[in-house]
């Protein structure tokens, strides 16, 4: 069966792809088994080596992946080739596994006893993706498992999973060998059939947070090592003395940016003190100000959101939002509704009840909540009593406040007048609470450390 693709900004098909039925899956996880036998002893160097020209040919192909990712996924251009360039990073890190493979050694343990600890691949890998980065987060996982010597199965949303299919023809054009990255479409069934396959050794997820409890929960039951990254509500706190034109342009970019569909979008700001006064006027403005369009017209500022059946949701939100009694600070504007493409103009919610859904649920979508609070201890509080812990930013231009925050804050990625917290590939990826099932994150040294197990191994030699 046809799974039809969707421009999200035209509404109309730009391409398909195939369903995958049980036997395309077990045929996947047999062609993954069958090249880890070899590919596991192929020397890291040399694998190492693949993830050079892999990184080379991609970069040779960048204006063409983000392309594709702006078509599927409706994103700018800028943001498209941003998210790409992330991904890239990603097969560059994994270009050092020859060193960040390297386990410990020590000598004379005991008596004429040596000790030392080796990191060996672990057999087939998968990858289960979400809609919103189609290049970026494919490339966090399989560059990094099969340089560690894995093979890998992706499958990729069934949202946009053309540019899945671009990463996997660049890389046979770098000669992966057959069965090292394949690549599986489909939706729940398909998940399922890959967790639940015995030749398949580990999960990684990224999604939302109730899909990763399920497949966390689900790897966790068929002994599978899982890594799987939720969703977020991210709070920005802005001090009165961090209210500035840099400060506005960073906040708009985070919340509106993707279209709001970033798991590090900034969704709620808690304004301190008299921050809000200054503050939501200017956000209003800068919102205002954006054009709406085509992702891949270079003049657009903000995108569609992924699909119709988005909107609803959104609309849903925005709907109970007035309801609960906050100020509408900037209306959604019904001209920017488009019959066939998927558009939503930004939204500002202000003096937003802390304990609404405004503030506490994920919207995903291009809807800002603004909550004004007394203090920065209050701000911290309101962000920490979230049920998810991906990312949080402070603005502010003293250095006590952003230590404070940084050191009482419960996420996994700190921003000190940053409006994203991005994820680099050096370093690990990922949050805490609901928004990560399973405790290694991605990329950076948990990246290696979850594609690899160790062995130690002891020695006497008389
Ligand atoms: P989603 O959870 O709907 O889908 C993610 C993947 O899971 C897709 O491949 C989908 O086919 C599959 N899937 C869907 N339902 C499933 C089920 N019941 N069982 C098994 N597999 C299933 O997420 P989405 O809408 O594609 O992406 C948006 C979400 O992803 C947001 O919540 C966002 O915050 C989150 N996200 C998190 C991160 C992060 O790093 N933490 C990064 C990007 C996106």
């Amino acid at each position: 069966m046809q799974m039809p693709v969707t421009d999200p900004a035209t509404g109309l098909e730009i391409g398909s792809v195939a369903v995958a039925q049980s036997d395309d899956v077990a045929r996947a996880v047999d062609a993954a088994s069958q090249a880890f036998a070899t590919w596991s002893r192929v020397p890291v160097v040399e694998r190492a080596r693949l993830m050079l020209r892999y990184a080379d040919a991609l970069e040779r192909r960048h204006g063409e992946i983000a392309r594709s990712v702006s078509r599927e996924n409706g994103k700018t251009i800028a943001d498209a080739r941003a998210e790409a360039r992330r991904g890239i990073e990603a097969v560059e890190f994994a270009c050092g596994m020859p060193s960040l493979m390297m386990g410990d050694a020590l000598s004379d343990v005991a008596r004429g006893v040596d000790s030392m600890s080796v990191r060996y691949p672990l057999g087939v890998c998968i990858g289960i993706t979400p809609f919103n980065f189609p290049s970026m987060i494919p490339l966090w996982m399989f560059p990094i498992a099969i340089a560690a010597g894995n093979t890998f199965v992706l499958k990729p949303s069934p949202q946009t999973p053309l540019t899945a299919e671009l990463l996997a023809q660049v890389a046979r054009e770098a000669k992966f060998p057959d069965g090292v990255l394949n690549v599986v479409h489909g939706g729940v069934d398909t998940v399922n059939a890959l967790i639940d396959h015995p030749r398949v050794a580990a999960v990684s997820f990224v999604g939302s947070s109730s899909v990763a409890k399920l497949v966390h929960e689900r790897a966790v039951q068929a002994r599978k090592r899982v890594q799987a990254l939720g969703g977020a509500k991210n709070y920005l706190i802005v001090m009165p003395d961090g209210v500035k034109q840099s400060s506005v342009d960073a906040i708009v970019s985070s919340a509106f940016g993707g279209a709001g569909q970033r798991c590090l979008a900034g969704s709620v700001v808690v304004a301190v003190g008299n921050a809000g006064e200054r503050l939501v006027p200017m956000l209003v403005e800068a919102a205002r100000g954006l054009r709406l369009g085509c992702g891949l017209d270079a003049n657009t500022d903000m995108g569609p959101v992924i699909s119709h059946e988005a909107i609803a949701r959104i609309d849903g939100y925005v709907e109970r939002g007035q309801k609960s009694g906050a100020t509408l600070a900037l209306a959604p504007d019904p001209a920017a509704r488009d019959a066939k493409g998927s558009f939503l103009a930004p939204v500002i919610f202000d003096r937003v009840d802390p304990g609404s859904e405004l503030a506490r649920e994920e919207i995903f979508g291009p809807v800002l909540a603004v909550v004004r609070v007394s203090t920065l201890e209050e701000a911290i509080d309101l962000a920490n009593a979230s049920r998810y812990g991906n990312a949080s930013s402070i603005f502010t231009s003293d250095g006590g406040s952003a230590r404070t925050f940084s050191n009482r804050i419960e996420v996994g990625m700190v921003g000190v007048n940053i409006g994203v917290a991005a994820p680099m590939s050096f370093f690990p990826f990922g949050g805490v609470k609901d928004s990560i099932f399973g405790d290694l994150r991605c990329h950076g040294k948990d990246g290696v450390a979850f594609y690899t197990q160790q062995r130690v191994i002891v020695s006497r030699w008389p």
